[in-house]
């Protein structure tokens, strides 16, 4: 009696391990390495990152992209305007005044800046900060479009020109008393490299870094088939302007729905004509796929500036970049001529 007792207590513990185990080590049976994702809120939007790879484990995995929101909260605290005593906060502060000593990659992100102004004739440029200021998308409370007088005397502050970089030392130095940089255009791109590179330093060679819909994408998916990438329609809703296949490189979508204000039954968004002082009018959207996320950022900002026609006119001139710019008003879609490379299915419409 006792012994069939037992035997049966052997089974069920037996039995209990044997579901357990399977439970555990089921993903590595089926072939598929676990996916590790983890969300964390940075840089004021959701960044969620998914990662695997063969050679590490899940904990490694983990650590590696602990590591990843590491380094882009070491961007988050150099490049806000708005916290006290970042880098771009104390160039602010000293513009007109004296150089600022600061970090390498300060300098980095300045010159894709610089290269981006050059190329775009100043439609992108890091010294919009005094001209935003003034529209205050990112304060909170009621707003209302800045008054001519106070516009034009802001713009007399925006010069890209007047940005001198110290590379040796390395120094920033706003020329005159009032400008202000503002990075918003291009730190988010920087931050997704800087965090991409942390994960392949870890050894992590298959992930998405996703900062709220601007990305890298390196490698595949667990399951061996390519990483598929939505795109919004910047009509809004659920539906999507488009679906991609891509690997080994960045997608960096600028829209006029990301931060915007009403007022009158006038929408105001947050994308800047340099010249007029006002929301850039011509494009809804604009989608940049290149190598670097910080590049792809800055001129999608640019395009976005541009409009359609020289927007896709700078895209086609810049070697190894890709775009799809929707215009607004008729949302028609533009896509540059390599483009169709990425779209899964080939085409606009899949
Ligand atoms: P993005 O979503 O990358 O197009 O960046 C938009 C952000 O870039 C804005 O919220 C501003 O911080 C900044 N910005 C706006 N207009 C410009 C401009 N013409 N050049 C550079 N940065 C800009
Ligand atoms: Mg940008």
């Amino acid at each position: 009696m006792s012994h069939s007792r037992s035997f049966w207590s052997l089974l069920v513990i037996l039995t209990i391990g044997a579901i357990v185990l399977f439970a555990y080590f089921g993903k590595q049976l089926s072939g598929e390495p676990a996916l590790v994702k983890i969300d964390n809120f940075q840089l004021g939007t959701l960044i969620e990152i998914q990662a695997w790879d063969n050679s590490l484990t899940e904990t490694e995995v983990k650590a590696a992209i602990q590591g990843a929101f590491g380094a882009i909260s070491d961007v988050e605290n150099t490049m806000s305007w708005n916290l006290p005593g970042s880098a771009v906060s104390r160039i602010n502060e000293a513009a007109g005044i004296e150089p600022v000593e600061v970090a390498h990659s300060v300098i980095a992100v300045l010159s894709t800046a610089r290269e981006v102004s050059e190329l775009s004739g100043g439609a992108f440029d890091v010294t919009i900060g005094s001209v935003l200021r003034l529209w205050g998308f990112s304060t909170p409370g009621p707003k209302a479009p800045p008054s001519p007088a106070d516009l034009a005397e802001a713009l007399d502050r925006l010069d890209y020109t007047a940005v001198e970089l110290t590379a040796t030392a390395p120094t920033v130095y706003l020329r005159h008393v009032g400008m202000q940089m503002d990075l918003g255009g291009i730190a988010k791109g920087f931050a997704i490299d800087r965090a991409s590179e942390k994960l392949k330093e870890a050894g992590v060679s298959n992930f998405i870094v996703n900062a709220g819909g601007d990305m890298f994408v390196s490698g595949n998916r667990n399951n061996g088939t390519s990483w598929r990438i939505g795109v919004r329609d910047p009509l809004g809703g659920d539906s999507l302007l488009c679906k991609l296949l891509i690997s080994g490189c960045a997608v960096v979508t600028s829209g006029n729905y990301e931060r915007f204000f009403d007022y009158n039954g006038k929408r105001y968004h947050h994308i800047i004509n340099p010249k007029t002082g006002y929301p850039s009018v011509g494009c809804s959207s604009v989608t940049i796929i290149t190598s670097r996320a910080e590049f792809a950022d800055a001129v999608a900002t640019a395009v976005f500036v541009l409009g359609p026609e020289r927007g896709l006119d700078l895209i086609e001139r810049l070697e190894g970049v890709e775009g799809l710019i929707v215009s607004s008003g008729d949302e028609r879609r533009l896509p540059s001529s390599g483009f169709g490379q990425f779209l899964h299915g080939g085409s606009l419409d899949e």
